[in-house]
């Protein structure tokens, strides 16, 4: 409950304990998935954590240590790639050099016929629609641009009408002003069709910017899977707190539960003993167990804030003033170490005590700061009992 739309669509692809071992290095590590009909469903994570394996072993292109592929419930054991009805995109183009447009697009029909009442050239003119190159047909690949380039090999891919597309690291080659217009394309073009689409990238922005939902992977194993706004808002565990996004990662111990869902805690760092209030999040709780649920007294915690949640005020400045300065209890003490100029907002670090904060600022920012946050704002990510 709670997901995208969409949620109790049928499965489209699915990874039941599936491994990939090369040697001693486990690539892929007992992964289970669900992607569900029409669904943009992104595998994310830094490099080496095994997306582009998993991509590969759902396209065909490798042949799983353990466990299963499905594809609408059929065992997908020895079926070979073109037997998948999968679209391939990879990072790079890949188109023919020799071809024109057209002819590049059409080549990705293969043997398969166009559909019933279509010729081959009106299948081809459908496709460069899509991609929104209407008028590209007889150019030379080469003499358009990296995102142009991407969008045709995406309609080569999609030619003979496949049931799942894959899309591997699509953007990376690109610089990021084009990265962010073909990715409203990309999400655009997988909205119109609605076809299922499994991508993947290791920029996190990314990632939440165009999928229903987000696999964050390290070491072979998704971490988290749910939608973006989850993954952002209840990170699962430290990692996905801070791969996704900035974040601030506090670690304490629980000293007294005042009411069920918030949590008094002694946090570590700064050069005093901070009391803060953690949880009480209407949202959370509305859910079924929630972190902040499970600690007792005298347990270790930490939890999370991001620094557009961190409410930060000049020291000098009255508590509680115009600025909305933090005030009583999540109020620590910080100087400004340094600052981003980022347009919009500010990103500026802060020292407290041997370690930094993230904060985010619009107005600027220096010397001696107070801190705070709402209890609701604080994200309980890991619990160890006494
Ligand atoms: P990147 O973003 O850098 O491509 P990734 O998340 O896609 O990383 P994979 O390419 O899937 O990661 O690789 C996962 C792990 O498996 C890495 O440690 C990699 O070195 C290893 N690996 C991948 N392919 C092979 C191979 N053919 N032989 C040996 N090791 C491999």
């Amino acid at each position: 409950a709670g997901d995208a739309d969409g949620a109790d669509a049928p499965i489209a692809v699915e990874l039941d304990g599936v491994s990939k071992r090369y040697g001693e290095t486990a690539a892929v590590d007992d992964v289970s998935l669900r992607v569900r009909e029409g669904e943009f469903f992104t595998l994310v994570g830094p490099s080496g954590c095994g997306k582009t394996t998993t991509l590969r072993l759902i396209a065909g292109f490798e042949e799983s240590t353990s466990g299963t592929v499905r594809f609408g419930g059929e065992s997908m054991a020895g079926v070979p790639p073109e037997d998948r009805d999968v679209g391939v995109v990879f990072q790079s183009y890949a188109l023919f050099p020799h071809m024109t447009v057209g002819e590049n697009v059409a080549y990705g029909l293969n043997f398969a016929d166009p559909p019933e009442g279509t010729t081959r050239d009106e299948r081809v003119a459908d496709l460069l629609d899509l991609v929104d190159l209407p008028d590209a047909t007889d150019r030379d690949p080469e003499s358009l641009s990296g995102g142009q380039q991407q969008r045709i090999a995406m309609a080569r891919a999609l030619a003979p009408g496949p049931d799942v597309l894959l899309l591997d690291e699509p953007m990376s080659a690109l610089d990021a002003r084009l990265r962010e217009r073909l990715r409203a394309q990309v999400k655009r073009i997988q909205s119109e069709l609605g076809i299922t689409t499994i991508y993947v990238t290791h920029d996190q922005e990314e990632a939440l910017a165009v999928s229903d939902r987000v696999a964050v992977m390290n070491g072979g194993t998704p971490e988290q899977v749910a939608p973006p706004r989850t993954v952002y808002r209840r990170p699962a565990t430290r990692f996905v707190a801070e791969f996704v996004g900035d974040n601030n990662v506090f670690a304490g111990g629980v000293v007294d539960i005042p009411e069920a869902g918030e949590l008094a805690v002694d946090v570590d760092g700064g050069d005093e003993t901070h009391r803060v209030a953690v949880g009480g999040d209407e949202e959370a709780e509305a859910e079924e167990a929630t972190a902040t649920q499970l600690p007792d007294i005298g347990d270790r915690i930490a939890f999370c804030v991001r620094p557009e949640h961190l409410r930060v005020a000049s020291a000098d400045k009255p508590a509680g003033g115009e600025t909305g300065a933090p005030a009583g209890e999540n109020a620590l003490r910080a100087t400004v170490a340094s600052a981003e100029f980022l347009g919009e907002t500010t990103r500026v670090t802060l020292d407290w005590g041997d370690r930094e904060l993230l904060v985010r600022a619009v107005d600027p920012l220096d010397g001696a700061v107070t801190v705070g946050f709402d209890p609701s704002d604080a994200h309980v990510i890991d619990v160890e009992s006494r």
